[in-house]
């Protein structure tokens, strides 16, 4: 069976179901600090920290000759779908569709100058949308291809900062956000151990919080923020730094014992995790599927990973069903994230796509139908389309 064709789509899904009763929840609220909001204009409570652009994804449909198509999804939509449309199809049509290593390979070695951030991105759309490919020729859903399932259903921690709300659905374990950025010194520390403090007085004494400053510190920072945020007893400190800062990892993980130090979401591709794991920066990885090059690409970081002795737990695996189907096949990923992006008091996973697994009670189960199990109306997927970035950011 040979691949027809490759090509960046969009699909088009109808506005979601108005709930009445909701209160803005914390992804509307929270200041999010990330690099940029080195720059005030980026701080704003209703930006959360954004740039333009930033949360577009792409989707690619790979076509096989019978018909039949897969389904991937990527970050950084806009930037991504010329390569796919101009460098990456002409590469992989014609092949076979079953030659998926082979086909990463040529992606690799064809993007050699782009390599990371958006090819990368771009690379794991085509990677998602023939593994969803291939469980419909074969009529298995993804985790059994992969060697799944190795557990009834996946624990998931929730992200967000609204702890009663997310109790009340069911999570026990929680991953907050952080306010400050790294110029802000001893008030912006101040400020979030106040946030840190109220959050594990809601969340209670023994349940797993995670803090989540997204690269808004440095080396120095971090080792204040690690050493004041000692009593809390955080279960991780999520990429406190940017990825190109290995030796500051390196010097934090050396530094910090009573808490784990995760990152990894912002690496693309596995030689970059594997410099995180041969120099022992890290005890947890998170690699972002969409991201990082699909879902081989996470198969291959979690086996280095697996190798070294630390656990992967993908970044805002369980949103998605690619991160649904890794969790429930691999059997060191001792948990899922699920990013809470619905409002107070509207059900969870209100916003989910057709034939994607909503959480129940903290835990979740994918689909075990073919592929991804995806259930996207054939009307609803259509041409890609540029579009002209017009919001007003400041
Ligand atoms: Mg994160």
């Amino acid at each position: 069976m040979i691949i027809k064709e490759a090509k960046c789509i969009n699909i088009n899904i109808p506005p979601r179901k108005k709930v009445l009763r909701t209160t803005p929840g914390w992804n509307t609220n929270a200041i999010r600090s990330r690099q940029i909001a080195r720059y005030p204009e980026f701080t704003r409570v209703d930006l959360k920290g954004d740039r333009p652009g930033q949360t577009d994804k792409g989707w690619v449909k790979v076509t096989a000759e019978d018909g039949t198509y897969g389904l991937g999804q990527f970050a950084h939509g806009q930037l991504g779908a010329p390569l796919i449309n101009y460098f990456i199809s002409p590469l992989i049509e014609g092949r076979d569709v079953f030659a998926i290593e082979l086909i990463n390979d040529l992606i690799w070695r064809s993007n050699e100058e782009f390599q990371g951030g958006i090819a990368t991105a771009a690379q794991s759309g085509i990677d998602l949308a023939l593994w969803d490919l291939k469980g419909k020729l074969l009529e298995k859903p993804v985790y059994e291809l992969i060697g799944g399932p190795s557990r009834k259903s996946l624990e998931l921690y929730a992200t967000g900062d609204d702890i009663e709300w997310m109790k009340e659905l069911g999570f026990k374990r929680f991953k907050i956000s952080n306010p400050f950025y790294y110029e802000e010194g001893s008030e912006g520390i101040a400020l979030l151990e106040h946030h840190v403090a109220s959050c594990r007085d809601r969340a209670g004494e023994n349940a797993e919080l995670m803090i989540n400053p997204v690269m808004s510190f440095n080396t120095d920072i971090a080792l204040r923020v690690a050493e004041r945020l000692k009593p809390y007893n955080l279960r991780w400190f999520e990429e406190p730094l940017p990825p190109w800062n290995l030796d500051g990892y390196i010097e934090l993980k050396q530094a910090i014992s009573w808490t784990a130090i995760a990152t990894g979401e912002h690496n693309y591709g596995r030689k970059s995790f594997q410099q995180l794991i041969s120099k022992r920066a890290v005890d947890i990885l998170q690699p972002d599927i969409e991201w990082s090059g699909g879902l081989s690409e996470v198969l291959k970081i979690y086996t280095y990973a697996e190798a070294a002795g630390i656990e992967t737990i993908p970044h805002t695996g369980a949103n998605s069903p690619w991160g649904q189907h890794f969790g429930i096949a691999m059997p060191e990923t001792s948990m899922g994230e699920w990013f809470l992006d619905t409002d107070i008091g509207e059900p969870v996973g209100n916003n989910l796509l057709p034939g994607v697994s909503a959480p129940i009670n903290g835990t979740i189960l994918p689909s075990d139908a073919p592929g991804f199990g995806l259930e996207i109306p054939e009307d609803w997927i259509v041409d890609w389309n540029y579009k002209n970035q017009k919001r007003k950011i400041y």
